[in-house]
């Protein structure tokens, strides 16, 4: 909690002090201002956030302030923040679809069980009604309550069917698709395709083709230092930046992992070095932070080839390419092989 909410009458229940008379009507005041609030709103009443949105009130009540709704937001806010981060680490459109479908469980869930201590918490509150005619009035807006949630519920748990389907549909198109869902770059599959009809074209009309591959090095530490999702974050980052830095014509593909494959047409093994040469220079330079507030760098190696007339086949012009990958890797990493 960044913004220190104060609530002396939950204080006092805690350390077992005697309520009196002005604490219990001041608990009434509270719950009927927070449900009252929920209502208009249009907040989900899990029991977390009625938690939450009590100590707001309490605050408010105890505090004898009279707050606009957009002064109670923001009251919300700096008081639980911390929850504004979680967001931020969805990256993958399947992180989300997971995170939501999940998030929509847990919800229907809570929600679920939030009904059912409603309605005890309301038969409670009846055997006190003779003597405390004014409960009824919470007691009403709890009903309310209950009737929202039953609507709450039926909408959640058609949102959670219809989010599984379009998952699901996701999961088919991406099959189909050309495109790496992450980086939003060439997938493999595509890559090939492209990889074949060029180097038929450039055996036939002896047009110059190269191929770089890239390999980002020592990937795996920055998953364990920072985790997958910075990694993710890492590989959507080089996406982009070998995206602006090349040429329309030239064909980018996230190959595997952390292994990128570019296909770059009239272009012979020497500007192709140079070309990759660049790109090492650039990854190099450029600074990447964590959501922590660490700041690294990456390296990555490249192997280059070209179709010559050793070459015979797209397969052979890809282990060319691959071979000096590995001699850039053997000789130490962060360099250029051709
Ligand atoms: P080297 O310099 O020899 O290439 O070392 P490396 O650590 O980069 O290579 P290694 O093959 O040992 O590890 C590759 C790592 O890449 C391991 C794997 O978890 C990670 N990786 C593969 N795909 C993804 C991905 O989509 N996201 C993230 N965050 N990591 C990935
Ligand atoms: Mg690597
Ligand atoms: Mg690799």
């Amino acid at each position: 909690m960044n913004y220190k909410l104060k609530c002396s009458i939950l204080e006092k229940i805690e350390e077992g002090e005697e309520l009196t008379e002005g604490d219990e009507r001041r608990i009434k005041e509270i719950l009927r201002k927070e449900l009252e609030f929920i209502i208009r709103k249009n907040i989900l009443p899990t029991p977390r956030n009625f938690e939450r949105w009590f100590y707001i009130f309490c605050h408010i009540v105890e505090l004898n302030i009279e707050p606009s709704d957009d002064e109670i937001l923001d009251l919300y806010i700096k008081s639980f923040s911390e929850d504004s981060n979680s967001s931020t680490k969805l990256i993958t459109l399947h992180n989300i679809f997971s995170e939501v479908i999940g998030s929509l469980n847990i919800t229907v869930s809570n929600i679920k069980d939030f009904d059912k201590s409603i309605e005890e918490e309301g038969k409670k509150l009846e055997g006190y009604q003779d003597i405390k005619t004014d409960l009824k009035g919470i007691l009403d807006t709890l009903n309310g309550l209950r009737e929202q949630n039953k609507s709450l519920v039926d909408k959640l748990e058609k949102q959670t069917q219809e989010l599984k389907a379009l998952r699901r549909l996701l999961g088919e198109k991406e099959k189909e698709s050309s495109y790496d869902l992450l980086t939003g770059l060439r997938n493999r599959r595509s890559f090939e395709r492209s990889l074949k009809e060029l180097f038929r074209y450039s055996k036939e009309n002896k047009f110059p083709l190269s191929l770089i591959i890239m390999d980002i090095d020592n990937f795996k530490d920055v998953n364990d230092t920072y985790g997958h999702l910075e990694g993710d974050k890492v590989l959507i980052k080089v996406g982009s930046i070998l995206r602006n830095y090349l040429r329309a014509r030239d064909i980018v593909a996230r190959w595997g992992g952390e292994e990128f494959a570019i296909l770059l047409p009239g272009t012979t093994r020497e500007e192709a070095i140079r070309v990759a040469e660049k790109l090492r220079t650039i990854l190099e330079n450029q600074s990447f932070t964590s959501d922590d507030g660490k700041t690294y760098g990456i390296t990555a190696s490249f192997g280059v080839a070209e179709v010559d007339s050793s070459i015979d086949s797209p397969e052979e012009l890809f282990k060319a390419a691959d071979r000096n990958l590995y001699k850039a890797k053997k000789l130490g990493k962060n360099r250029v092989v051709g």
